[in-house]
């Protein structure tokens, strides 16, 4: 199959709505359009029962019940609400929270405002391979603490935090357990009665479903657990989300969850194929690359690479028909490296010239090929040019100026934006 341009490796942002999952969507925007709180007729019945179906095919995925989803907007939405919903709930037992530097500013922001309402907050440093320092955290936890909240995934370094572990120490000490499973869902196992696990953040539109719809996990089996709403009103989703639901989009889900949840392993295992493909196509051309993050604990569609002795803006602008994200475009016009790899002491030069590889559903081994051998062919030729400028004169350019010949990549002829 010829390749098409420009080639998507940014799974870890969005992912395509699955076909199937369109498919399925499709009849709620129109035909049965009811309102699913509607209790008197039959739209309104049809947009409940298919709700219901997948609250079912949702909860099926991390090995919940269906009485124990909730459906929110987004994983943003789901963050906010386990986050401020215990912290409001549980405030006469405790005031102080857990969580990690490397967690999804929906939760560091969440945990910041909380902070500046009265609670205290631990953001525990991690380790330089991006996991959580386990004894550190054992010995953060006190009297007041009631709730830890770690993601199962980094959405940037692609590591699997520990949390089979995590649950255990918060069940052991009685403090609610939340965990952001974006990135983790349909990748890696993910099992709400495996991982003693409380409140779970989840998102369609990682995981193949469309954008907008999300859910959180409450647990009801083994631990009655408080929670108050963030959004008053009508009264749905057990009190915790009021709003009309959003029917197309949580069908939509459901079908991607029980995709998902189908296809878990072939999936996992062709991704980890591609990505170790890429991994070794880099390394074959750039032995001196760095991986960031450990390699061992990590989801099988990602990989944080970094290139020592290239600029970060020119590396980005030379590989410009490959959709990554990249260490030096974070904040738009910031010079700052992306928080997540601040955190693992990488080298400041070294964060911005990284590049988050985020394979999915629809990447090829030609995509792989091809992107491999592009980041090595623009990695060689912007340290060429280091060279070559470095003979010409014996001060060393700042590393923007090589920033701005790179639009010789990747025709001269054609203007880069
Ligand atoms: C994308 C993402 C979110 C935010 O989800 P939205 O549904 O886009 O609000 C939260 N956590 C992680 C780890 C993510 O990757």
């Amino acid at each position: 199959m010829p390749l098409k341009f420009p080639i998507y490796m940014d799974y870890h942002a969005s992912t395509p709505v699955d076909p199937r999952a369109l498919e399925a969507m499709l009849p709620y925007f129109s035909v049965h359009f009811g309102n699913a709180a509607s209790r008197t007729h039959a739209f309104g019945w049809k947009a409940d029962d298919a709700v219901e179906a997948a609250r079912r095919q949702v909860a099926a995925l991390i090995g919940a019940s269906a009485k124990e989803i909730i459906f929110t907007s987004g994983a943003t939405e789901s963050n906010n609400l386990a986050i401020k919903g215990v912290a409001s709930a549980l405030r006469p037992k405790g005031n102080h929270i857990i969580t990690l530097a490397t967690e999804h500013k929906a939760v560091l922001d969440s945990c910041k405002h909380l902070q500046a309402n009265g609670f205290a907050v631990t953001t525990l440093g991690v380790r330089p391979d991006g996991l959580v320092d386990l004894a550190a955290m054992r010995a953060a936890i006190t009297d007041k603490t009631i709730l830890i909240s770690v993601m199962a995934a980094n959405n940037e370094i692609g590591v699997l935090q520990p949390v089979r572990e995590i649950g255990l120490m918060a069940r052991d000490r009685g403090v609610v357990f939340h965990c952001d499973a974006v990135q983790a869902l349909g990748k890696v196992p993910f099992d709400v009665n495996e991982i003693a696990v409380d409140l779970v953040s989840m998102t369609a539109h990682k995981m193949y479903g469309p954008k907008g719809v999300g859910a959180l996990y409450v647990r009801k089996q083994n631990r009655k657990l408080e929670l108050e709403p963030l959004i008053d009103g009508g009264g749905h989703e057990r009190g915790l989300r009021a709003g009309t639901l959003n029917v197309p989009g949580i069908v939509g889900f459901g079908r991607a969850a029980q995709i998902a949840k189908a296809d878990l392993e072939s999936e996992s295992e062709r991704l980890r194929e591609l990505r170790d493909r890429l991994l070794q196509r880099l390394l074959a051309r750039v032995p001196d690359l760095h991986v960031n993050g450990s390699l061992e604990h990590r989801l099988p569609n990602s990989l944080n690479v970094s290139f020592p002795n290239v600029a970060g803006e020119a590396l980005l602008v030379g590989i410009g028909d490959i959709c990554v994200s990249a260490g030096s475009a974070c904040a738009s016009g910031s010079e700052e490296p992306p928080y997540v790899l601040k955190a693992l002491n990488l080298d400041h030069d070294l964060a911005r010239a990284s590049i988050r590889f985020g394979l999915g559903r629809y990447t090829t081994e030609e995509e792989v090929d091809y992107a491999a051998g592009k980041v090595a062919d623009v990695v060689h030729q912007l340290r060429q040019m280091t060279a070559e400028r470095n003979l010409a004169q014996p001060d060393p350019p700042s590393p923007l100026a090589s920033a701005r010949q790179a639009p010789t990549w990747p025709n001269p002829a054609e203007p880069v934006q």
